[in-house]
């Protein structure tokens, strides 16, 4: 593990507090290397933020559900989480809002391809009006020569099915 997650001291002195309640509460988690599990904890918390000082102070039964759960599925490969485990102590993360965008074609020839066009789903947070160079959803961008993306006011059409897919599978919810 090369690049480490930034976390803030004052987190990090809670994760380490967590850590050493989990060494004196819980049995197995006394053999646990409290390096490897102190790194568990603050790659959790960069994936899924968790309120920490909750978590600390939480009674027996949730403390260890967090703690042994996310002993016991995050993977330190991936650096995600395995089998969806989700912490019971994580901050609930407002929806993404997406926007739909067509891209357009160059100015020089004037075409903004009126038919067949695929609509994509753009991250709202990203989209910076007219001529968005930046990638839909499913990754795609418009080409160097292109105007790039637009937002048709009132469209909110999505036929990329690659973005269709993203919207469902991460949540993403239509700014309205
Ligand atoms: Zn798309």
């Amino acid at each position: 593990m090369n690049d480490l997650p930034q976390t803030t001291s004052a987190d990090f002195k809670l994760i380490l507090a967590i850590v050493t309640r989990a060494r004196a509460d819980i049995e197995f988690m006394a053999k646990v290397d409290p390096i490897d599990f102190g790194l568990d904890m603050e790659y959790t918390h960069h994936i899924i933020p968790l309120d920490l000082q909750q978590l600390l102070d939480a009674d027996g039964g949730n403390f260890a559900h967090d703690v042994c759960g996310i002993f016991n599925h995050f993977n330190r490969d991936t650096r995600q989480m395995d089998d969806f485990f989700l912490p019971r102590f994580s901050k609930p993360e407002p929806p993404k809002l997406y926007i739909s965008v067509v891209k357009m074609g160059r100015l020089a020839d004037g075409h903004q391809g009126g038919h067949g066009v695929v609509r994509h789903a753009m991250d709202a947070a990203i989209y910076h009006g007219f001529g968005s160079h930046q990638k839909a959803l499913c990754a795609t961008k418009p080409g160097r020569r292109s105007v790039g993306f637009v937002h048709d006011e009132g469209v909110d059409e999505i036929t990329c099915k690659q973005c269709q897919h993203k919207i469902e599978m991460y949540g993403w919810q239509l700014k309205q």
